[in-house]
């Protein structure tokens, strides 16, 4: 991408109101984000159960602001009523973005991609928060894939400053400048990428896990090896990261780092990670991973 994140804002649309599809880990995280900065957001999904659990974060994330002294119980209340939870599509017609953080399956983004496409305006922007999947592969079934890019937030959402921008081959600037200008005010840092295997981040973190796990593979002890790394200045070593990000997770995006880079990213027989997904070690997300977790 030739052009930085702040020359596209010069064609940003206003985002008066966003929506977010998925309430899971990242729609949950997406939505209290909005929400805290003040951009009124809905917040769709199919159960019932994981509004409930999204609306939940967001209220404890508040809370600790309030426990702080960062934010009265009156604004609380406020930025919270920002969060609009919905099993219906029924005020998607007012939406100005879009970002789409349902389950990482191609098949089923696709169907929830160009239902919402139906039913929003012209102009509305459509972004996926996709980890692995291709954003021109995505595009392909879209009626106006011109209005259609990445917006990849890290997990915690609210913790993490960086959103990456994905830039398909037919992405308008305008579309860009516009997620742009949300990341913006979210809060967050925007940079404008590419479409490939990996986006940025992850072409530069899932080769330092390769390295970690051919090391351990060969007789490392992994404690000792994220020690190294918080001592060389790093806020955690690489098994706890692995741990914090989820083993299937890391798994399936090493697999697609691979075929995409298979020069550099291939391996033979099987890694450390997949041993570890092999001993259902998944990391935090089921209390056991290279550490153990209460
Ligand atoms: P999750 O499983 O926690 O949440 C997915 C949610 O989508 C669930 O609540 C599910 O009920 C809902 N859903 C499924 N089908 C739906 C539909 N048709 N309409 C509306 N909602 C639907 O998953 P997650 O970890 O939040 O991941 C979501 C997306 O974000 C994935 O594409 C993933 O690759 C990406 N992502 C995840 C992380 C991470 O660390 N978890 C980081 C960056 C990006």
């Amino acid at each position: 991408v030739k052009k930085k994140a702040s020359q596209y804002e010069k064609q940003a649309g206003k985002v008066a109101q966003a929506a977010v599809l998925g309430a899971g880990i990242m729609g949950g995280g997406i939505a209290y984000q909005s929400a805290s900065k003040g951009t009124p957001i809905l917040m769709k999904d199919i159960k019932e159960e994981a509004l409930e659990l999204g609306l939940k974060e967001a209220r404890k994330l508040f809370a600790k602001q309030v426990e702080r002294g960062k934010l009265g119980t009156d604004e609380m209340a406020e930025r919270l009523s920002n969060i609009r939870p919905t099993l219906s599509y029924g005020d998607f017609g007012h939406v100005d973005l879009v970002v789409e953080a349902v389950v990482e399956n191609p098949k089923v983004k696709d169907a929830v991609l160009t239902e919402v496409e139906g039913l929003v305006g012209e102009d509305t922007v459509l972004t996926s928060n996709t980890s692995t999947i291709s954003i021109n592969r995505l595009a392909q079934n879209l009626k106006r894939p011109e209005n259609f890019c990445g917006m990849h937030f890290f997990n915690p959402v609210h913790r993490m400053p960086l959103v990456e921008v994905i830039r398909g081959e037919k992405t308008s600037d305008a579309a860009v400048g516009t997620t742009v200008a949300y990341a913006r005010a979210m809060g967050k840092t925007p940079i404008v990428v590419n479409d490939c295997p990996g986006f940025l981040v992850n072409r530069v973190l899932f080769p330092y896990f390769g390295g970690f796990s051919l090391l351990i593979e060969q007789g490392a002890d992994f404690q000792r090896v994220d020690k190294v790394m918080e001592k060389f200045g790093w806020p955690m070593g690489p098994a706890y990261l692995l741990d914090v990000v989820g083993m299937d997770t890391a798994l399936h995006a090493s697999e697609v780092m691979a075929e995409g880079f298979p020069e550099r990213m291939a391996r033979e027989g099987k890694t450390a990670i997949q041993v570890m997904v092999d001993n259902d070690r998944l990391g935090q997300k089921n209390g056991r991973g290279f550490y153990a977790y209460e």
